[in-house]
């Protein structure tokens, strides 16, 4: 199978293969000429491995944030909406005892990364985007915690792969 060599936009940090002009197809930035930004995208789920060190400052740290999911229940798209809406204005409390209960039920994801305490102070970590499909959320961390991880993770790998 054919391979296209994608390119990290260092402006939206996305990975796309630029134009002929060097563009982005995505923030129609230039590829090329900005310095290499220190955040980039990592999809973390429950089988990530968490390594000793902080996502958003890369200083070394044991200390770890979860990133708790809660599976989502209900109807989706408009009628969703629609029902929400009726809902929450006749039935609030009920509805709320209703749906905190069907979430109790349901597993919920948890993910963890290393961050330190200070930039826990400093706020929650806010994934940019999140996939119920693959129970993966994406999150903006410092270059060096995503290689750490991506060698942790093909460290973890390895065995299997040798033995077949
Ligand atoms: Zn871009
Ligand atoms: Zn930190």
């Amino acid at each position: 199978m054919a391979r296209l060599k994608l390119t990290e936009c260092p402006h939206c940090l996305t990975h796309v293969l630029p134009g002929r002009d060097g563009l982005c197809p995505s923030c129609h930035e230039s590829t090329a000429d900005a310095p290499l930004n220190p955040m980039t995208k990592l999809r973390v789920g429950a089988d990530t491995p968490v390594v000793d060190m902080c996502c958003t400052c890369a200083r070394q740290t044991d200390e770890r944030e979860t990133i708790t999911l809660r599976a989502a229940v209900g109807p989706t798209g408009f009628m969703r909406f629609l029902w929400m809406v009726l809902v929450t204005i006749f039935f609030f409390k009920a509805w709320r005892a209703f749906t905190q209960g069907e979430r109790g039920r349901t597993p919920a994801l948890e993910a963890h990364v290393g961050r330190c305490r200070e930039c826990r102070r400093r706020g929650e970590l806010i994934p940019e985007h999140v996939n119920r499909e693959t129970d993966k959320v994406t999150l903006l961390v410092r270059r060096e915690y995503r290689d750490l991880v991506e060698q942790r993770a093909k460290k973890a790998r390895a065995p299997r792969e040798a033995r077949s």
